[in-house]
């Protein structure tokens, strides 16, 4: 273990809510409808393990059996990687409950550190591609053998026959907005209010 703790306040370390307004393009309220972040759920560490990525947890085994000189249990050193507390609100006082660190990004969907998680970690297109029937991409396309245009939108072999909605990019550029990493949606949610 290094001195390093993920427990420590910085100014900003665990909030992911409230930040829809930097993920907006000009004038667009599209991204905001319906899409505030999810409350914090809490996870046990037998679920956070559960659904942790085959990469986290293999990186976690290396960690263990690297033997650590500090006396902390392995639920300890593994509760630390995968758990991170929650912030007491007015609506949900209690001290102690805590989360998964680890979520995947509902916009790039990729898996992220919900504490290291940095404005402009996630570059992504709000808006979905659209078959380019301008680009050069189709003049030799016979659908019959080369398959339906809308159907190849996630083939990169095609990706310069698409153009994002959002921007007007063509389908293999960058996004078009820059924002932290926003979790998907939690599906345990509902069942919260039972704890
Ligand atoms: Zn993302
Ligand atoms: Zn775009």
């Amino acid at each position: 273990m290094s001195d390093s703790d993920p427990y420590v306040e910085s100014d900003d370390p665990i909030t992911i809510s409230d930040d829809d307004s930097e993920a907006e393009v000009e004038g667009s309220s599209r991204l905001t409808s319906g899409s505030p972040s999810p409350e914090p759920v809490e996870t046990s560490l037998g679920a956070a393990i559960r659904s942790a990525s085959h990469a986290q947890l293999v990186s976690i085994m290396l960690e263990l059996c690297k033997g650590s000189k500090s006396n902390a249990s392995t639920s300890e050193i593994v509760g630390l990687r995968l758990l991170t507390p929650i912030k007491p609100t007015p609506s949900q006082p209690m001290q102690g409950r805590k989360r998964k660190r680890l979520e995947t990004c509902k916009h790039c969907h990729e898996e992220y550190d919900i504490i290291t998680n940095a404005k402009g970690d996630c570059v992504y297109h709000p808006d979905e591609k659209d078959v380019d029937d301008e680009s050069s991409t189709w003049d030799d396309h016979d659908e019959r053998c080369h398959g339906d245009p809308y159907s190849l939108m996630d083939d990169p072999t095609y990706e310069d026959g698409y153009r994002w909605i959002c921007c007007d990019k063509r389908g293999g550029e960058d996004g078009c907005v820059a924002s932290r990493r926003k979790p998907a949606a939690v599906a345990s949610a509902a069942k919260h209010s039972r704890h």
